[in-house]
């Protein structure tokens, strides 16, 4: 498993700064949260430390490795999108090993690793549904078993949980809980719904309109916050 790390990395679209200078330092095996509200960078932070957008200037290491300029595929993460991303005419079992298909595993290990994460996620009865046969909670475990087999050592995560009505959210959190004692693996999760945030967090990365106003372990940040800004979004309710 890897630590991450950024310094002073910024994002620019055209004249628009959009990350204005972060430094983190997430350790190894832990679950850090990025929160704050929308449009505050949230995504392109994470989309940057994935390889899916460039990193205009500052560094970013991974295990100690500097990944500021390599590939998406060559840094060790994997980054969990949407259920919706999946492809409908494929069995779960099939939309698992898709990506080690792609990069040529073979067959024996493609099924060895699908098994391993259909028992984890308890999707061992479903592996020959199509996504159509699935709820939105079903959806989201295969779109998680797609990460899993690619054995990463860090996982992303956006707004996993965005599309799922509320009872389901609080039972994904607790398995995504559960998921990450089992792997043992780095993992940043992006939310902006600060129960998530505070109950699932390792270490909460506050944002700000491409700043960090304060990162902490939940306590911290509930009787120490920084300043009003932090203080109103882990206070507010959802
Ligand atoms: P969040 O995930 O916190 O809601 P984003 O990272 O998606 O925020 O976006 C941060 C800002 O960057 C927003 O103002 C958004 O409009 C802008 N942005 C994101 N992607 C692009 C892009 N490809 N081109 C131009 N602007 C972008
Ligand atoms: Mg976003």
């Amino acid at each position: 498993m890897a630590d991450v790390s950024l310094r002073n990395v910024k994002k620019q679209f055209g004249a628009l700064s959009v990350i204005k200078g972060v430094d983190l330092d997430v350790k190894d095996g832990e679950f850090c949260v990025f929160v704050g509200p929308s449009g505050c960078g949230k995504s392109t932070l994470l989309r940057m430390i994935a390889g899916l957008e460039d990193i205009t200037s500052g560094s970013l290491a991974i295990g100690g490795k500097d990944m500021t300029n390599v590939g998406p595929s060559e840094r060790g993460v994997a980054m969990v999108f949407q259920s919706y991303a999946l492809y409908p005419h494929m069995t779960v079992a099939e939309n698992i090993g898709f990506g080690l298909k792609m990069t040529g595993h073979p067959k024996s290990l493609i099924a060895e690793r699908t098994a391993m994460a259909a028992k984890m996620l308890q999707l061992d009865a479903l592996l020959q549904r199509k996504p159509g046969q699935l709820s939105g909670g079903q959806r989201q475990r295969v779109a998680i078993g797609r990460a899993i087999v690619r054995n990463p050592e860090v996982f992303l995560f956006d707004e996993p949980l965005s599309n799922l009505d509320a009872a389901l959210r609080v039972q994904m959190r607790s398995e995504l809980s559960k998921l990450h004692q089992d792997l043992k693996a780095t993992m940043i999760y992006v939310t902006h719904d600060q129960v998530e945030a505070m109950t699932m967090a390792d270490k909460i990365v506050v944002l700000s309109a491409g700043k960090i106003e304060q990162v902490g372990s939940p306590l911290e940040l509930y009787h120490r916050p920084n300043n009003l800004f932090v203080a109103g979004f882990i206070g507010s309710p959802k």
